[in-house]
Formats: structure tokens, sequence, C-alpha cells
């Protein structure tokens, strides 16, 4: 008989950040598919990932929206704690909401620096402290964070100067999390999507030569779709990878094997 128990997230509650769309709402209905249960956290209605999570599970309501405004002015402490307070105990926190803006270096203005880090790291890193507060102050409690990082966590791309700080940001400081929090019982780690199909990318996908440069260069030969990072994220949140610590694992097609 095949022991699938340490990839099950039975009985786990799992917070994920920005789960209405793309590679967020990809993770929270793979979440649901491993059996866990999805606090849904975010600015937008999470209606259409409620409809497909439906679909996948036996239980009444696997996602709960909860509204969250991760503006860097508010922090998101209170947020994660009413969270907690009223669906807890919470057993994993992905944070994925992510914003990007383009500009030359030259011309880059503080507002896009500003809002970027605001929500890309501060409010990542501030919501690892407001989990893992509640983790440690809860007896025998554990939890588990993954952090969605980028190929820009490596590279160093161009144009998008707030963004790679973030992501290069995102690395470093889940390493350090891992560090300060591994003999706590939590585990910090980061996935690092490649070229992911989602609003984001949209406008890449749509330019015919960025496209096939970008297709070209890309060992597997298809974009990755939002559920290749689910899975690899339901790894990370599930028992099966409790002795990992700190890492960045890319999901990429192979773009930086290259
Ligand atoms: P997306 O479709 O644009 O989704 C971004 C998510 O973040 C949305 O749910 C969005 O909510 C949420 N968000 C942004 N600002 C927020 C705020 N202030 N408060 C609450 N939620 C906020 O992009 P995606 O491609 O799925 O990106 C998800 C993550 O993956 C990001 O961290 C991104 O940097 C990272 N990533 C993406 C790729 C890729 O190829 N797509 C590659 C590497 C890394 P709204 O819908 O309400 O705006």
């Amino acid at each position: 008989m095949i022991d699938l128990s340490a990839f099950s997230l039975e009985g786990k509650t799992i917070m994920v950040t920005g789960a209405n769309t793309g590679i967020g709402q990809g993770i929270a209905l793979a979440v649901v598919r491993a059996g866990g249960r999805v606090l849904a956290a975010g600015r937008s209605n999470m209606d259409d990932t409620s409809r497909q999570a439906a679909a996948l599970s036996h239980m009444e309501a696997p996602i709960t929206p909860i509204f969250a405004d991760l503006d860097p002015l508010m922090p998101p402490h209170a947020m994660l704690d009413a969270a907690w307070d009223a669906h807890g105990p919470i057993h994993g926190l992905v944070n994925n909401a992510g914003i990007i803006r383009r500009a030359d270096a030259l011309d880059f203005t503080e507002e896009d620096w500003d809002d970027v880090m605001g929500v890309n790291l501060k409010a990542a890193f501030f919501l690892c402290q407001a989990f893992a507060r509640r983790v440690v102050q809860t007896p025998g409690a554990t939890g588990k964070i993954v952090n969605i990082a980028s190929m820009l966590s490596f590279q160093g791309g161009i144009r998008v100067a707030s963004y790679t700080a973030s992501k290069s940001g995102i690395m470093g400081l889940t390493r350090l999390l891992a560090c300060e929090w591994a003999q706590k019982g939590i585990n910090v780690n980061a996935i690092a999507p490649g070229y992911i199909e989602t609003n984001n990318t949209e406008a890449l996908r749509n330019d015919p030569d960025r496209n096939t440069q970008i297709l070209g260069r890309i060992p597997a030969g298809r974009w990755g779709e939002p559920s290749d990072i689910g899975d690899a994220a339901v790894f990370l949140l599930a028992s099966a990878s409790n002795y990992m610590h700190g890492a960045t694992i890319p999901v990429d097609g192979g773009w930086l094997a290259r």
C-alpha cells in the first residue's frame, strides 16, 4: 500500500495571501486538493477560488475569505490575529501577494519603490512575524511558512528595480527567519516561480517577440501554470519537508539551469 500521508494537508489550515487569482489561486486549490482548508487573504473577492475549490473538496467550505489589504500602512498583525482567533489554529502561511512596477532605474520613482517593497517585502515580513508569534505562544504548535520569491531573487533583470530588490530580499529573509525559527518548530522556505501564466505576465505573453524569446529559453518549452507552483507549495506545507529550512526552490521549467 502507498502511504502518501507525508504529502497530505488533511486537518491543516493554511493562510494564502492574494488567493483570488494567479499563483495564489493555484496554491489555494492545490492545498484544497491535498485535503487542507484555506484562509484566502486578499482585497478582492474570492468567489472564483471558492467555486473552483468546492468542486475539489468534500468539505462544506474549504475556502474562507479574509479581507486583507496589504498596504504597508496597514500592519498585518491585526488581520492575522483576528483570522487565528476566528478560524485558527493556522498551520501554514503562504506569502504570495505581490506587485511589480516597470521603469528605467534612472527614472524610477520613490512611489514605485515604496509600493513594491511595501507589499512584497514589508508586509510579508510582518505577516511572518505575526504568524510566528502565534505559533510560539501556542503550546505544541508548529508552523510552515512559504514565501513566493522569483527568478529575480537570483538574477538582476532590467527596469524592475524595486521588484528585484524585494524578491532578492525575500530570499535573504527566508534564510534569516529559517535560522531564527527552525528550533521553534517553524519551517521557513520559499518558491521561486519561473514564467507563469497569470495576469502579471499577460502583456509578455501577448507580445509575440517576447513570448518567442521567453519560450525559447525555457528548457521545458512551455509557460508554467499556477498549479505547478501549487503542487510545490503543498510539499513545503506538508510534513514531507519537515527537515527543510531556508531553501528557495526554483519551479521554473529549467530557466535557471540554462
Ligand atoms: P497576479 O495574478 O497579479 O496576482 C497578484 C496577487 O497579489 C493578487 O491576488 C493581488 O490581489 C495580490 N495583491 C497585490 N497587492 C495586494 C495588496 N496590497 N493587498 C492584498 N493583495 C494584494 O500575479 P501572480 O503572477 O499570481 O503573482 C503572485 C506572486 O508570484 C507575486 O508575489 C509575484 O511576484 C510572484 N511571481 C510571479 C511570477 C509569474 O510569472 N507570474 C513569477 C515569479 C514570481 P488583487 O487581485 O486584489 O490585486
